[in-house]
């Protein structure tokens, strides 16, 4: 049963808001735009304020628990980042200030970049994408200016490993380029012998995560940007997943020509919901003249008792903006503050940890799931949902079942490469308690699928609604469970 909508807990003549007496001259409204039948809930504030709570713990969040969704890197966003995001000098700003009365804000950009660069390796950083697809489509078209600003007009071929993202064929094909999709081998790895048979005069480049959704580390990570740079092809590195590597490898060392970043992911701004997000790219020397601005510069760096002077710039060959004004700015500020507050050697622990928690996750279940890519994973790794021996259950099944016990099921079904395949993220945020509370209800279901499947096969139970039909919630999306009556003419 749905709870009721505000407008249902409406009684006539109840009132929870009370405006001044006008203070400009009253004046008549045309007829014809007045409406005498507007359905406005008439409603005291305890009940709208209760309405909303409720409403508000009805979703699952990382504040309230466990979220170990593959790919998404759900970790604890610091509420220290919320008050930074706040501060007047950078919420009650407007983009279109000039760039003298704006100072703070232009210089925390600049040293956003200057730590991602760091961190990459590479040598520009343009903020302006909202989020990792955006960024990607951004990389891309940089890609394309690339090859198109040397003549090379032949470049159409994009190489897409078959354990890619899967926002980057969406992105190749956006841009404009033709995919090719290189399998796996037996361990995980691009399979070098087909990669290198694609690399010819035609391509474009790679796009390549690594490490990569099985949560391995491509062990041949050099010689595939070698073989793509031999062909006079660019490496595209899908940084969503740095959370494994910070501090540890950069990818920019290792031959990547241009990545993006996603701030809501690695460095602990809020997501989930839909934005907003923030996906920066960054690039070689060679790539940087084509980068989306603005970028924050240094315009004169001051002296001892002056302080930097930051402008805005757009580079010579920009492909021109992706997104309105400077990006998703309190993303930044939020993504800088996590910064601050760990230091270079705390987001190396970062990475230490979340690699850590997900091979200790492994090593806890390989006996129950199997784990067919079984080797040190890193910030996550793939098991498979299902048993020969229970051959009606699912992993979308033990998903559900988790929902019962509080926690957020796995990424389901993703990677392809997997059957029936739990992607599993814990990051470096929770504790060996939550992991083993974790591990031990996984075994615990896992039991319950071979003495009782049912319990399984109609979870969740404990939800505020139990199963869905997730085609048709998602192909039907019903967001409004109240309607206006229709007006009657
Ligand atoms: C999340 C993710 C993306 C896309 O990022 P969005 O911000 O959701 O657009 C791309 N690649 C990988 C590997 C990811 O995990």
């Amino acid at each position: 049963m749905p709870e009721p909508t505000i407008f249902e807990l409406s009684s006539p003549g109840r009132q929870g808001a009370y405006f001044p007496e006008p203070d400009v001259p009253r004046t008549e409204i045309p007829e014809e735009i007045l409406r005498d039948n507007l359905p406005l809930p008439e409603i005291a504030e305890v009940d709208v304020v209760r309405h909303f709570t409720r409403l508000s713990q009805l979703n699952h969040g990382v504040d309230t628990g466990f979220y170990p969704l593959g790919s998404c890197t759900m970790k604890y966003n610091p509420k220290v980042n919320e008050q930074t995001a706040r501060l007047g000098g950078f919420a009650k700003i407007h983009p279109l200030q000039p760039v003298e009365t704006v100072q703070g804000a232009v210089g925390l950009m600049y040293e956003l970049q200057e730590w991602l660069k760091e961190i990459s390796g590479f040598s520009g950083v343009s903020l302006q994408p909202a989020a990792g697809a955006h960024g990607e489509l951004t990389g891309v078209l940089i890609m394309r200016a690339y090859h198109k600003s040397r003549g090379d007009h032949k470049r159409i071929k994009m190489l897409i490993p078959d354990s890619a993202h899967g926002t980057n064929p969406a992105s190749s094909a956006m841009s404009g380029l033709k995919i090719v999709e290189i399998p796996s081998d037996a361990r995980g790895n691009i399979d070098m012998d087909a990669l290198c048979a694609e690399c010819d005069d035609t391509l474009a480049g790679i796009m390549i995560t690594n490490p990569n959704t099985l949560g391995l580390f491509e062990e041949k990570f050099m010689e595939v940007c070698d073989c793509v740079h031999e062909a006079g092809g660019l490496v595209y590195g899908d940084g969503a997943n740095l959370n494994a590597i910070m501090g540890i490898s950069r990818p920019a060392d290792c031959g990547v020509d241009v990545l993006h970043f996603n701030l809501h992911k690695t460095f602990s701004t809020p997501h989930g919901g839909g934005g907003p997000g923030s996906g920066p790219v960054g690039v070689t020397a060679e790539l940087a003249p084509f980068l989306p601005g603005p970028i924050a510069t240094v315009i004169d760096e001051g002296g001892e008792e002056e302080p930097p002077l930051y402008g805005l710039v757009n580079p010579e060959n920009s492909i021109g903006r992706v997104k309105a004004f400077h990006g998703h700015f309190s993303i930044m500020v939020r993504a800088f503050t996590y910064m601050m507050m760990l230091g270079g050697e705390g987001l190396k622990a970062v990475s230490e940890h979340a690699v850590l928690n997900a091979n200790y996750l492994q090593a806890r279940l390989r006996d129950t799931y199997k784990i067919p890519h079984d080797r040190i994973c890193m910030h996550e790794f793939v098991a498979e949902g299902h048993w020969e021996d229970v051959p009606d259950v699912h992993a979308l099944d033990i998903s559900k079942r988790l929902m019962d016990f509080g926690f957020h099921p796995p990424t389901n079904y993703f990677p392809l490469i997997v059957p029936e395949a739990l992607m599993i993220e814990p990051t470096e945020t929770e504790s060996k308690e939550t992991l083993d509370a974790f591990a031990d209800t996984l075994i615990q279901i896992a039991e319950e699928a071979r003495t009782n499947p049912e319990m399984l096969q109609t979870a969740p139970h404990n939800t505020p609604f139990g199963r869905l039909d997730e085609v048709k919630a998602a192909r039907e999306l019903v967001l409004c469970c109240w309607f206006p009556e229709e007006e009657e003419d």
